[in-house]
């Protein structure tokens, strides 16, 4: 069944943010402004249900989350996953990288639990890269998949104050680590940045905008 309200029709159309993380609900409405969009939250849009995300990549999860708020709204959805991948550990954290040493550890913990597999690895075994990918359903058979990555390596002790997450153990060639990057510059050169610059292309052109 084709979607009536698709967002190519209305172009003031709802956009639902599959993600109640304030964090990433402001920048994907900083992104999706241009284009028209009232951009919401899954919550503010009435969706509480548990999601499980049980894919094999990124790329999987962010689809998962998607097609579960689109089925149940019948809404445009975008969705996101992302993580750190490391060569030495075979893509770990990778999808578990939200949960890598357990469902209550800190972030700091989740950085130790890293430094202690990475301890004493030579550094060209330490390439590591972020990988974000984003998940858009516009409608029936109307969906759209993007990628970025940035490719760094895994220091041998935690850098800098900005960012989250792994941030302050990704080291990358031009900067120190990823945490001692403003957070304006981080906003340029990261894997979810060039995930939104590809998905801001597919909405101009889709959107003419
Ligand atoms: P999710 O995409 O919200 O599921 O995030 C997955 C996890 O990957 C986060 O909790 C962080 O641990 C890690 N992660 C994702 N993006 C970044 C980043 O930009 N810097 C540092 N860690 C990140």
């Amino acid at each position: 069944m084709k979607m009536k309200n698709t967002a190519d029709e209305h172009p003031r159309s709802k956009l639902i943010i599959a993600s109640n993380n304030r964090g990433k609900l402001r920048e994907f409405g900083e992104l999706l402004e241009p284009f028209g969009f009232e951009v919401i939250s899954m919550r503010d849009a009435g969706f509480n249900d548990e999601i499980i995300e049980d894919g094999d990549t990124f790329e999987e999860n962010a689809h998962i989350k998607a097609k579960a708020v689109f089925e149940a709204l019948g809404v445009p959805t975008i969705a996101d996953d992302s993580g750190l991948e490391i060569d030495f550990l075979n893509g770990a954290p990778g999808v578990y990288s939200a949960r890598y040493a357990g469902e209550n550890a800190t972030d700091k913990e989740r950085c130790e639990k890293v430094l202690e597999e990475m301890h004493g690895v030579a550094r060209e075994l330490r390439d590591a890269r972020f990988v974000c990918s984003i998940y858009f359903i516009c409608g029936e058979d109307d969906e759209y998949s993007v990628n970025g990555t940035v490719e760094g390596y895994i220091g041998d002790k935690p850098l800098g104050k900005n960012g989250f997450g792994y941030d302050p153990i990704f080291m990358l060639d031009d900067y120190e680590s990823m945490a001692t990057i403003d957070p304006a510059e981080k906003n340029k050169i990261s894997h979810r940045a060039k995930a939104f610059q590809k998905l801001a292309e597919i909405l101009k052109e889709k959107f003419n905008a």
